[in-house]
């Protein structure tokens, strides 16, 4: 036996190379830093709800109206997780039975627009996600986006040029426009995107999949609503393993008008049965996101993500924007090395335990397999309880092991190193 095994011995009797699969993936996770932006640990009560009897039930339909009985305890667990989201998002309706946050965009997109209609939203190669019209992805398939971007490079520059929106907006009067990102690390204010949104007479979806945990903890504002309390986007749809903290799915939430046609649109339209398991595991995590202590948890990551992108710049990165608002750093490599790619970039971090993922940059000049850039995030190094002094510790690791790839030693060197420091910030399933 490992010394990290969570296996129980069912497991471990019935399937023994699954189990030693999953202990090997157990201390990939404990000895290396994970620095995927849309990555994170969740608690042990989160663990322990997906891996409940509730996988065994079906529950199609919703609570109080389900196609096949024995529902009255998923009805109570399902209405748990329903209540406590509309209390942390203040939402008037909300849906927890997405599988991820792709089936929740696609659900939104089949309630609210017909095949061909257009869609505005941010570029892929500006930071938009595959969901927002990729010519690969049903959205681009099914329906007609088209993209805005950031402003150019300056100072100040590289954020979401809002008076492009605006013009493209005119031009093309969408049926929807979408805003949130998957590489972008600013705020966006919904104000100035519902009034456009109304001068044109179009929808207003917000995917707020990688900031969904900091609108929790209200530390970023909330899509739903303006400044003023009136109504911001009329939909907001998020993944719950991001910032968030919880089990991998989706869920929606969105004001009243909008509340049928999504439920329906998901399920029959889109989904079946619900993975009540994954439900009941969303609540726990809406639980936790409602305490004082996962507020604090929230500016922890993002103050580290501000001492991160220091750290960087500091050691020759230059930082996309100039900095962060949130808990991700989208890192331009061509100042540090023109001639590094992102991708042996990724490679080199690979080997040296600093798990990160390489991603095009705005006006990237390499294609979106290779980029010029790397994404990072500090929601999953700030939960294993590293601060500030060891976002220092980290950038220095990076520079280092970029510095010198070519010497097999030095990166061995820095992986015992990365090794012994993730031992000492342990995630919380091997935390005491
Ligand atoms: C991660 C992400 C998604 C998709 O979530 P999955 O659970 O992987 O399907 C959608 N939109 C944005 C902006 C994302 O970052």
């Amino acid at each position: 036996m490992s010394e990290y095994s969570l296996v129980g011995s069912h497991l471990r009797d019935v399937d023994p190379e699954l189990g030693h699969l999953i202990d090997e993936e157990m201390e990939r996770q404990s000895t290396s830093l994970q620095l995927i932006a849309s990555e994170n640990f969740t608690s042990l009560a989160v663990m322990e709800a997906t891996a409940s009897v509730l996988t065994n039930k079906y529950s199609e339909g919703y609570p109080g109206k389900r196609y096949y009985g024995g529902n009255s305890t998923v009805d109570k667990v399902e209405t748990l997780a329903i209540d406590r989201l509309k209390s942390l998002f203040k939402a008037p309706h909300a849906n927890v039975q997405p599988h991820s946050g792709a089936n929740a965009n696609a659900a939104v997109y089949f309630a609210l627009l017909k095949p061909g209609e257009t869609v505005l939203a941010m570029r892929l190669d500006q930071g938009g996600h595959l969901t927002h019209g990729s010519p690969v992805n049903f959205s681009g398939q099914l329906y007609n986006f088209v993209g805005y971007g950031v402003t150019p490079k300056g100072p100040g520059g590289e954020v979401i040029d809002l008076d492009n929106l605006h013009a493209l907006a005119r031009e093309h009067q969408p049926k929807m426009i979408v805003v949130g990102a998957t590489a972008y690390s600013r705020v966006i204010e919904i104000d100035r995107v519902r009034d456009i949104a109304d001068e044109v007479g179009s929808l207003v979806m917000f995917d707020a999949a990688h900031v969904a945990g900091l609108i929790a903890a209200g530390i970023y504002p909330n899509p739903l609503f303006k400044k003023d309390g009136s109504k911001g986007a009329d939909v907001v749809t998020f993944t719950t393993h991001k910032t968030l903290r919880g089990p991998r799915g989706g869920a929606i939430v969105s004001h009243d008008e909008y509340g049928a046609a999504i439920d329906k649109a998901l399920f029959p339209g889109f989904q079946g049965g619900p993975l009540e398991n994954t439900i009941a595991a969303k609540a726990v995590a809406f639980l936790e996101a409602l305490t004082p202590e996962f507020r604090s948890y929230q500016e922890k990551v993002v103050e580290n993500a501000k001492a991160f992108a220091k750290e960087l710049e500091t050691r020759g990165f230059r930082v996309v924007s100039g900095g962060t608002d949130t808990h991700l750093i989208l890192v331009d490599l061509q100042s540090f090395d023109i001639d590094l790619s992102g991708k042996q970039a990724q490679e080199v971090l690979d080997r040296a335990g600093i798990t990160c993922n390489r991603n095009q940059i705005p006006g990237d000049p390499r294609s979106p397999f290779v980029t010029s850039g790397l994404r990072f995030g500090t929601a999953a190094m700030t939960t294993a309880k590293m601060g500030v002094k060891e976002m220092s510790i980290v950038a220095e690791y990076i520079a280092a092991a970029l510095q010198k790839r070519e010497d097999e030693g030095e990166i061995k060197r820095i992986r015992e190193e990365v090794r012994s420091l993730c031992l000492t910030f342990p995630p919380p399933f091997l935390a005491k």
